[in-house]
């Protein structure tokens, strides 16, 4: 019989859902490191936060991230571990610093076809959107079901500043899920007040690999903890008593060789089921990133093969039967050349990097474009300007270069992006200064769509006995969805609920139970 301190910790994923739940296990559940190991199908750790890439190459990351005050579990998990470059720094507190140091104020939230900035003081509501606002709010969100956005709010909504600004910064569609967007609207309804100017939001001093995955990983691995990557877990057998159940065995399939691991019965399962970046990929400046109707990877495919037939553990189908509905499009750019940075200083009177999100409001993209501040790498030469770009409407043409968002090169996305920003003039210059990598992501917006009450399995399922869901597909009552913070408070649930830790998990933020938030959101709705 083996004992308690011969357990063994599997984790399957090793995002940040993965990564965190290592760092429970070890801070709150005294496990040695050297007993936890982490499965990763990809060739490096970190899941969706990715980033890598050169200056003369081009770098790439799938996204970038934006944060607020209260992140708790993630500033929680980041207190521990050392900052990427200064040991003497907690990675939360680099956040802290670098987001006084480099704040946002967008001053050029909208701009529209002729370049000019929108004056979006205003969220331009009338009052049947504020009237479905209050009805949507005030509803419950088991009696929402399965309900889309454009189910619950009129055509006029949709025409809004306010909607503008929340679907292109949250990454929302009309089709998505109404019981997503309420909880979105409770969580941050406290960001109402700086929707406009983005001053509310956090970051990371260089992309999130950098300033969050790579710390992360230092830490574990000095603590002994096992990566394995190119490893894909495909399956599990499970061994059952009355009502109870435990996983027995993984099935594991390694650069084309099938094994079996047996698991003693101390020993614990954390999976990550299903993968916002799967199935995604990448192009260049001479060739689009080509979406994948295949069947979805790893994350999926296990997700797929543990639910069917068995209850609790979710349905998967509701995120991914439509990936024309969760699909889109990134692309990275690389530019070096720094007429660049003047250029996009004239148009937003900021400092690069500081201006957080532009929006081009008549794109038939409906593309957003986000100058990073330098260095978005370390080590990134001075003359590279950074920048990231996507846009909702992949399937649209576009307006100057008659191309699918879609099916463009990054030479085509760039001619689309200056031609909206109206540096026509430098054209030329800049496009054979820049490298624009695009990147097709099928499932990006997965968790949003429609979905009702036991599609995400439980992060304990019932009856469980040894393993735990973590990750977007988990259910974090209250929590939002496509957030970092989702991710860390599943795996946090996840470690208390497998080992009963006696940690206390902050509850999420309701800020609309504070009067003066509440006061504020309103006032700002009645603009
Ligand atoms: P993932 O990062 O998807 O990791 C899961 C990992 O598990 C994958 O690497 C997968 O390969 C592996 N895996 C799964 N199953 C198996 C298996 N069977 N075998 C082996 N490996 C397996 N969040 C914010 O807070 N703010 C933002 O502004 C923001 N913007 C974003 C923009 C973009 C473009 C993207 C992509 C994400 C954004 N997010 C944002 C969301 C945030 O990045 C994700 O919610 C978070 O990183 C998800 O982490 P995860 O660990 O749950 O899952």
């Amino acid at each position: 019989m083996s004992r308690a301190g011969d357990r063994t910790a599997y984790i399957i994923g090793s995002g940040i859902a993965g990564l965190a739940t290592a760092v429970y296990l070890i801070r709150d559940g005294g496990l040695s490191g050297e007993r936890i190991c982490i499965f990763e199908d990809l060739k490096v750790a970190g899941g969706s936060l990715d980033a890598s890439g050169a200056a003369q190459s081009g770098y790439v990351m799938r996204g970038g991230r934006m944060f607020e005050a209260h992140y708790v579990c993630t500033y929680d998990l980041l207190s521990g571990i050392p900052s990427y470059d200064n040991p003497d720094i907690s990675a939360r507190d680099d956040i802290f610093n670098f987001t006084r140091e480099a704040s946002w104020r967008a001053t050029a939230r909208l701009v529209d076809r002729d370049a000019r900035v929108l004056d979006v003081s205003s969220m331009g509501f009338d009052n049947g959107d504020r009237l479905a606002l209050l009805r949507l709010l005030l509803r419950s969100e088991d009696s929402l079901g399965a309900r889309r956005i454009d189910d619950v709010f009129p055509p006029h909504f949709f025409t809004t500043n306010f909607w503008l600004m929340w679907a292109t910064m949250f990454s929302f569609q009309p089709w998505h899920s109404a019981a997503e967007m309420r909880r979105y609207l409770l969580r941050f309804m406290h960001l109402f007040p700086t929707i406009a100017d983005l001053s509310s939001i956090y970051h990371t001093r260089y992309n999130q690999y950098h300033s969050m995955v790579l710390p992360i990983q230092k830490w574990l691995r000095e603590r002994g903890v096992k990566f394995e990557n190119e490893t894909r877990i495909t399956d599990m057998a499970f061994r059952a008593s009355s009502d109870r159940y435990r996983v027995a065995t993984l099935k594991v399939l390694r650069k084309g060789e099938e094994s079996e691991i047996a698991l003693n019965e101390n020993d614990l399962v954390i999976v990550t089921n299903g993968s916002m970046t799967d199935a995604s990929t990448l192009g260049s400046m001479t060739a689009p990133a080509i979406l994948d109707r295949g069947e979805p990877g790893s994350a999926w495919a296990l997700w797929r093969r543990l639910a069917a037939g068995r209850q609790g553990f979710g349905r998967p189908e509701a995120f991914i039967s439509d990936i024309d509905k969760s699909k889109w499009l990134s692309f990275t750019v690389t530019t070096r050349l720094p007429l660049l940075r003047r250029l996009f200083e004239n148009l937003t009177h900021n400092t690069l990097g500081r201006e957080g999100l532009i929006t081009f409001k008549d794109s038939s993209w409906l593309m957003t474009i986000h100058p990073h501040y330098y260095p978005a790498y370390p080590g990134q030469p001075e003359d590279a300007v950074v920048w990231w770009a996507y846009g909702l409407n992949p399937d649209s043409e576009g307006d100057y270069v008659k191309t699918k968002m879609a099916d463009c090169t990054g030479e085509a996305f760039l001619r689309e992006a200056f031609s909206h920003l109206h540096f026509e003039e430098n054209m030329d210059a800049l496009i054979a200064h820049s490298h624009a990598i695009p990147c097709m992501m099928p499932y990006i917006t997965s968790q949003f769509m429609p979905r009702v009450k036991g599609d995400r399995p439980e992060v304990a399922p019932e009856g469980s006995e040894n393993l735990a869901f973590v990750g977007q597909y988990a259910e974090a009552p209250d929590d939002t969805v496509f957030t970092v913070e989702y991710s860390v408070r599943t795996a946090w649930m996840a470690v208390k609920s497998l080992l009963g830790s006696s940690a206390a998990i902050p509850p999420v933020y309701k800020g609309w139970r504070d009067p003066l938030v509440l006061l504020r959101a309103v006032k700002e709705t009645l603009r």
